[in-house]
């Protein structure tokens, strides 16, 4: 009996400073993400300036669409690059919520291959995609949404037409960063993330306060042996907003086929890929928003 008295004001004050409870998804729909390559894999080719590049942007912009309460758009604009003036369309999906967003980014557009004039570009373009359509599938059917805004960013011209240079490559990242300097909480990149061997590996070039977040998140899934800081500086979309002083992180597994042989190559098609990947990544980003929810992240 002499105990219950201090056990209940023990209980009392626990509850009293309890820390607010981190959220869990559902695990992420598997089923649905792999349904987003193969989609995306049916159109070819993708490069941009392609009728297909065009017909994919308007695919992810009809796919969010059908969702509950998103509001999304298509951002054009015409780029000198070396072969000439393309017109590039990121398309932008925005969720509601306070302050300032959190950036979720991939790229659609597919690296134009002369020796692969059908490339399907399923890892490389293909699985980011899915896994962001994946997130905001999820996202979208919470029953207590997120605190921030989350605005998914789907890149058109990442890939160059000859070599990276101020004028070649990374167009949509480049455009979407200047427009969104001092105006972004966070940015995080999913790229060549599907394959069966599914090894994330985050470059040396990002943000120090997110890489923590990543390894929290990835040890919170017990996914810690699979999620790795690398030494390697990558050049990819989140470098723009890096370099624009928003904390930008990259999750991506450049590792594709024995010595990389599926990367840029007519090997990259829709059999490589596992939808456990996609999942797994796509959890991952969930967690991470999870993560940034409970720190306060930015406020
Ligand atoms: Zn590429």
């Amino acid at each position: 009996m002499k105990r219950l008295i201090p056990g209940i004001i023990f209980s009392l004050f626990l509850v009293g400073c309890a820390e607010p409870e981190q959220r869990s998804f559902a695990p992420a729909d598997r089923n649905f993400a792999m349904d987003m390559v193969r989609k995306q894999c049916a159109i070819v080719p993708r490069h941009s300036g392609s009728p297909g590049a065009v017909k994919t942007a308007e695919f992810i912009l009809k796919t969010a669409r059908s969702m509950k309460g998103v509001s999304a758009r298509i951002d054009t604009f015409t780029e000198d690059t070396p072969t000439g003036k393309i017109t590039f369309r990121n398309v932008i999906v925005e969720l509601p919520g306070k302050g300032k967003p959190v950036i979720i980014g991939a790229h659609y557009d597919a690296k134009k291959l002369s020796l692969a004039p059908d490339f399907q570009a399923a890892n490389d373009g293909g699985s980011g995609v899915a896994v962001l359509l994946t997130v905001m599938k999820t996202l979208t059917s919470l029953e207590k949404p997120l605190p921030f805004p989350v605005h998914f960013i789907f890149f058109d011209g990442e890939e160059c037409q000859e070599e990276y240079g101020p004028g070649d490559g990374l167009h949509g990242s480049r455009k979407a960063a200047k427009d969104y300097a001092g105006k972004a909480r966070a940015m995080i990149l999913a790229d060549m993330v599907g394959d069966d061997n599914w090894h994330i590996s985050v470059p040396e070039n990002c943000s120090p306060e997110l890489k923590k977040i990543v390894f929290q998140a990835a040890k919170d899934l017990n996914l810690q042996n699979h999620v790795e800081q690398s030494s390697m500086q990558v050049l990819d979309d989140h470098v723009p907003f890096f370099d624009a002083g928003i904390p930008a992180v990259n999750l991506i597994d450049f590792d594709y086929g024995p010595d990389n042989a599926y990367w840029h190559t007519a090997y990259d098609t829709i059999d490589k890929i596992d939808p456990e990947s996609l999942g797994k990544t796509a959890d991952l980003i969930l967690k991470i928003l999870a993560v940034m929810e409970k720190n306060s992240f930015g406020n």
